[in-house]
């Protein structure tokens, strides 16, 4: 059997499809959070990317329907928490899945921002640019400060389920 075969039916393009199909593209997690008024509003997203390093770019990708939408509109900033292994229960929080005994989220505040305690890496960011595409927002962010663990594990998103990453063994591919 050639891998081509091993390809599920039609060609079809259907919302359910498509989510399925990119669900095969293996993300980190982050949290998105901004701050108005003070208080604080957070959300998990996985469609988080860099876009550039000189100048120093991120893109969040929020759907229109989202709170955090008007949310980072109105704030003009957005915090970037990336997420620890051990975070999956915040994650779920923050996606607006209900738990039993939520987890009290506590923030860690640099640059005016709420950040996510324990996460790997934080980024804070001002938007620079924000684009309409379908139902979703893209907002770009220029990084104006980061702050980052040594060593740490990622929480990782595939197939709709939390996973971590298990035997890799330490490249040093400068990177
Ligand atoms: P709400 O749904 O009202 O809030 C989200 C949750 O956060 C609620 O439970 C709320 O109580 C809690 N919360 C917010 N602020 C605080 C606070 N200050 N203190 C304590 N709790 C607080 N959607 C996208 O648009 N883009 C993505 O890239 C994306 N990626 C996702 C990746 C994963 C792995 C998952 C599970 C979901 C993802 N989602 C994404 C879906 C998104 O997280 C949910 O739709 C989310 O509920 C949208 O949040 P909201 O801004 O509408 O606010």
């Amino acid at each position: 059997m050639t891998s081509c075969e091993r390809l599920v039916d039609s060609g079809d393009v259907t919302p359910a499809r498509l989510r399925a199909a990119l669900g095969r593209f293996a993300s980190g997690v982050t949290i998105v959070s901004t701050v108005l008024d003070d208080e604080v509003h957070g959300m998990t997203a996985n469609a988080f990317t860099s876009v550039s390093l000189d100048p120093p770019l991120v893109l969040v990708s929020i759907a229109e329907s989202a709170k955090m939408d008007d949310w980072i509109r109105a704030s003009g900033r957005f915090a970037v928490s990336i997420l620890h292994r051990d975070q999956e229960r915040l994650s779920l929080h923050f996606a607006g899945a209900p738990l039993r005994e939520p987890p009290a989220p506590a923030f860690t505040w640099r640059y005016e921002l709420p950040f996510v305690d324990g996460a790997l890496a934080h980024l804070a960011c001002s938007v620079s640019d924000s684009h309409p595409a379908g139902d979703h927002v893209l907002h770009i962010g220029n990084v104006d400060g980061l702050w980052f663990q040594h060593g740490g594990e990622p929480l990782v998103f595939h197939t709709g389920m939390f996973r971590a990453l298990e035997g890799q063994e330490e490249q040093t591919w400068g990177l």
